[in-house]
This record gives structure tokens, sequence and C-alpha cells, in this order.
């Protein structure tokens, strides 16, 4: 018999819908049809393979139209998210026995269904967060690729790691286990950084508590009937939507959980990790967190640079999803030699860019993700417009959904408020640089260290920027955004969180622990 790690394919990307391909688009139409007919369905906690059905709900809204209610989860109590930690230690007992492969057999059959599924999936990202036909298509192509790649990544792991052989002794090391993690993702990569935490945790052969995003739970719902689907025993992933504040902290701080996988903003990331480090009683481990957290991220444009194509990798990395990336570029560090043909190119180029219900493909920029992020980002605007010249936009678009305008704002000083500060809105700050060392200091000069980007035909400003632009994911002459599980391993320095690489070689590594066994022979 083959195994499966001699019969399965190597790992490839998979490619994006061409949504001008009328076969394509009259499929996401017709998903966009299914999904809103099923508007306003309930969505129970799934907890140790029981459907629960709570008093208490969570609405998730539809941003372009925030009437509509896509669906609701059961929001889980105190008791309830301490029941599922209790079911996923049950559940643990028996799965950490699977060997790797027969774990990654699950991801690759998860896969498979989300690939059939993959237009319905695409669909409820419109409506649940308001991302746009390719954003949305290219968040679930993520989600493919992680399950594919993690899946291949854990036949890699099964394999035997060297060791140093001594005469009369066998050694061996091999990668157990962890124990019970909570998976906490945020909403802005709904599909693919929730199931991707959740893969890299199960195949590894850990049990998870899934606290989903409140503004994208009902994804997160269809995923966990997905893995059911796929054949995943029962406890091993148990859903419980609820409050951050309200059982976010309470199953960080369990003494039965084991390790912590957190996407986020850098403030609850920072308070999971204070959380977690306090040993609770019953607790005989040093919890792992894994957190990776927001960015201020710079695209730097050399006096060297062809301008018009760094003018269009800043317009697309800062308005692509709203800037709601925390790879989105939110500084444009631009050389004063190039700096007034920048700013006007940029102009013309940002005022071709559509704003509307993203349902309706010729809309380029749909609505901010809710109500909250729509204030906090105004109020960004109104500090912008006092720390810079406004270029343009600067208001809402619309009344009845969260629309903003692309909003640009030059002249801005490298340590104002909007040049430092993590907006997560399509607002840009435009900062002059003296000359190229000057560009480079200024790309450092916040606390943050996810991605950036230069622009530049200079083999040694290139070589400069490879030393000493301090990021977890440098590009040259290309977008900040859009990075590819595999070819792009992801994750940022300093408060951009534990650089932990997701879809990388070394990511399954933070879910496992390894054993060395010795035997005398
Ligand atoms: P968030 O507000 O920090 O929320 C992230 C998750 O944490 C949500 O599931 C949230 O649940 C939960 N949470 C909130 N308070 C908690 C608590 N006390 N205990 C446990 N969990 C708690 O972030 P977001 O708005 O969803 O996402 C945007 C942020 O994520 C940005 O800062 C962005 O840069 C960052 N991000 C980083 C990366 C990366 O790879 N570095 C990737 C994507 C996004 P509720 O929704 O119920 O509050
Ligand atoms: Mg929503």
């Amino acid at each position: 018999m083959t195994s499966t790690i001699e019969r399965i394919a190597p790992f490839k990307n998979e490619i994006v819908k061409n949504f001008q391909d009328p076969a394509d688009a009259a499929a996401m139409k017709a998903a966009l049809d299914e999904v809103r007919a099923a508007f306003g369905k309930h969505y129970p906690l799934v907890i140790d393979g029981r459907k629960i059905e709570t008093e208490k709900k969570i609405r998730s809204l539809n941003p372009a139209d925030p009437e509509q209610v896509v669906g609701l989860t059961s929001s889980a109590s105190k008791a309830q998210a301490n029941e599922a930690v209790e079911a996923a230690a049950r559940a643990f007992e028996s799965w950490k026995r699977l060997t790797l492969p027969e774990r990654a057999e699950y991801l690759l059959r998860a896969a498979a269904l989300l690939k059939q599924r993959r237009f319905a999936y695409d669909a409820l990202l419109v409506y649940e967060v308001g991302k746009s036909w390719p954003e949305a298509d290219g968040d679930i192509a993520e989600a493919i690729d992680f399950l594919e790649f993690y899946a291949r990544e854990a036949l890699r792991y099964a394999e035997p790691h060297p060791v140093v052989p001594i005469d009369g002794e066998r050694n061996e090391m091999i990668y157990i286990p962890l124990g019970v993690g909570a998976v906490i993702p945020p909403w802005n990569f709904a599909g693919a950084i929730m199931m991707g935490m959740t893969a890299a945790a199960i195949v590894t052969g850990n049990t998870v508590v899934l606290k989903p995003s409140s503004d994208s739970a009902i994804i997160a719902a269809w995923f966990v009937d997905l893995l059911t689907e796929a054949g995943v025993p029962r406890g091993v992933v148990n859903f419980v939507p609820g409050s951050g504040s309200e059982i976010g902290d309470l199953i960080v701080s369990h003494p039965q959980i084991r390790f912590i996988s957190f996407t986020g903003s850098k403030e609850v990331g920072l308070h999971i990790n204070e959380l977690a480090a306090k040993p609770q009683p019953g607790q005989k481990w040093i919890k792992r967190v894994v957190a990776e957290m927001g960015g201020k991220d710079s695209i730097v444009v050399a006096a060297d640079a062809d301008v018009d194509a760094a003018v269009e990798g800043v317009a697309v990395s800062a308005f692509g999803f709203q800037g709601q990336k925390c790879s989105a570029c939110s500084r444009a560090i631009v050389d004063e030699k190039i700096y007034d043909e920048f700013v006007d190119k940029l102009k013309t180029r940002v005022a071709k860019i559509t704003v509307g219900d993203p349902s309706d493909p010729k809309n380029y920029m749909g609505p901010v993700v809710n109500e909250a992020a729509l204030k906090s980002i105004s109020a960004y605007i109104d500090k912008g417009l006092k720390e810079g010249r406004l270029i343009s936009g600067g208001k809402r678009a619309g009344e009845k959904g969260y629309f903003l305008e692309p909003t640009v704002i030059a002249d801005v000083a490298p340590n104002a408020t909007i040049a430092q500060e993590e907006i997560f809105g399509p607002v840009l700050a435009i900062i002059k640089a003296k000359d190229f060392d000057d560009a480079m200091h200024i790309a450092n000069n916040t606390e943050f260290g996810l991605t950036g980007s230069l622009y530049s035909k200079d083999e040694k400003k290139i070589e400069r920027a490879r030393d000493d632009f301090f990021v977890g994911n440098l590009y040259f002459n290309r977008k900040s955004t859009g990075a590819m599980v595999g070819a792009h391993p992801f994750g940022g320095f300093n408060m951009s969180g534990t650089d932990s690489k997701a879809g990388g070689r070394d990511y399954l590594l933070l879910f496992m622990q390894a054993k060395t066994i010795s035997r005398k022979v």
C-alpha cells in the first residue's frame, strides 16, 4: 500500500477566480442569491459534537446594509465555555493517538469540501464582512491553501528527524501535540486565518476551543459543520462564539488550556499574553502564546522608482478591502525629488476607485466592518485633517452602510498620530523624505514591523533595505499585501507579534513539542 505521503501531489497555490469569466461570474451571482436566501438563520454552539441553542444571540450584520442580519449564532455562557474546554480535554485523549498522516487526511477532505463550496463561502464573506468578489475569493483560496499546505507539513513532520548516532544507543526525536488550545481569530481574513489557525492546531494532534470574532461568526459556524462532514470526531473542535471580554478571558486563563493561538489587535494580543502568563490553580504548564497582531506598514518610494508602478502598488495596498488588512499600506514614504509627481498621480488613481455595495462587482471598495470601525476611522480622519493636507476622500460615502471614501492625506510628519497608530481603514498618510537614508529611517520609526515594500531600481538601495527594513515580510517593487501560503510565510516583528510565519515550514512546530527517546541496545 502506498502511504499518503507518496501519493500526494506537491503543494500548489489555488488559482483565484477570474470573475471576467462569465461562468465564474454566473456561479458567484447564483451563490450570492443562495446565501441571501438563508439570511437570518440561527447557528448553535457546538460542544463535544452537541449543538446547543442559547437564549442570547450574536447577530452578524451585513456592513453594506446593517439592517440585513446575515445570521445569528448562539452566544456561549461562562459555564458553556468551561464545558467546551473540558470537552476538548476529553477528546484530546484519543485524538492525540492518531498519527500525523491520519490527521492530515481530515484536512485534505475538508479542503476538497471547501473547493466544492468555494462560491458559497465567497458569497458569505461578501455579506458578512463586506469583501469584494476578488477579495472574498482570495480569502477562501488562501483558506484552501492553508488546509492543503498544513496537511503536507504534517506529513513532513511525521518523517524521521535526524539525531546524531551514538554507539550503544538507539535515539530518536519525535513531535507530539501540546493539548487543548484556544483559537481566537480576527474577522478580516474571516475564512483564511480562522481555518488556518484551527487546521494547524488539530492536524498536529491538539484539540481546540474556537472562539470566532463576533463580526464573522457565521463563516466559522459553516467551517465547524464542514469539519464534522469531513469526519473530524466530536470534541476536537468546539465552537463557542461569545464576546471576547466575557468568555475570552475565561478561556485564556482556564488551567486546562495549554496554548493560545491568537490573531488580532495589539491591545487584545498583549492582554491575552499577560493573562496567559499567570499560572492558575491546577495548571501544570507554561501556556504557549502565539499572537499575531497589528501593523503600520510602509511603502518607500525612492527617487529612482518607477513612479507609475509605485502609485499602483500603493493604491491597491492601501485601499484593497478598505485598508482592513494587517499588511495594508498606511504610510507612503516618498523621496522629495519625486514627491509632487507621486502625489498628483496617486490622486488621479484614487479618483478611479469605486465605493459601494460589494455584492455588485463594479465596486472595488465596500464598507468597513462595523459601526465602531466607522467611528474610530472617522476620528482618525478628523485627526489627519489637522496633521496634513487632504488629497482625496475624507468623508462617508452613502448613508445606509458603513462606507468611507478612500482617503489620502499628504505632508504628514513621521511622528504624527496617523503616521504611527494602526487605523485599520481606508486612510493613507504620505510622508516626504529628504533622501533614501531618511526614508529608511522613517520606515522603521513605528513600534510595529509587519510588512514593508520598496520601489527602487537601484541594487544598492535594495541591498540596504534587505538588511535594515525591519519587517517580517519585505517586498520589492510590488504591493505589500497578498502574501501567498508557502511562498510568503507571514508574520511580523516587534508589536506586530510573535512572527509565527503562518504558511511557512516552521508554523506547525508552534503547535507541538519534541520528545527525545534514547534506548540502550
Ligand atoms: P481584535 O479586536 O483584537 O479581535 C481579535 C479576536 O480576539 C476576536 O475574536 C475577538 O473577539 C477576540 N477578543 C477580544 N477580546 C478578547 C479577550 N479579552 N480575550 C480573548 N479574546 C478576545 O482584532 P480584530 O478587529 O478582529 O482584527 C483586526 C486586527 O487584527 C488588526 O489589528 C490587524 O492588524 C490584526 N491582524 C493581524 C494579522 C497578522 O497576521 N499579524 C492578520 C490579520 C489581522 P470579539 O470579536 O468577540 O471581540
Ligand atoms: Mg458583519
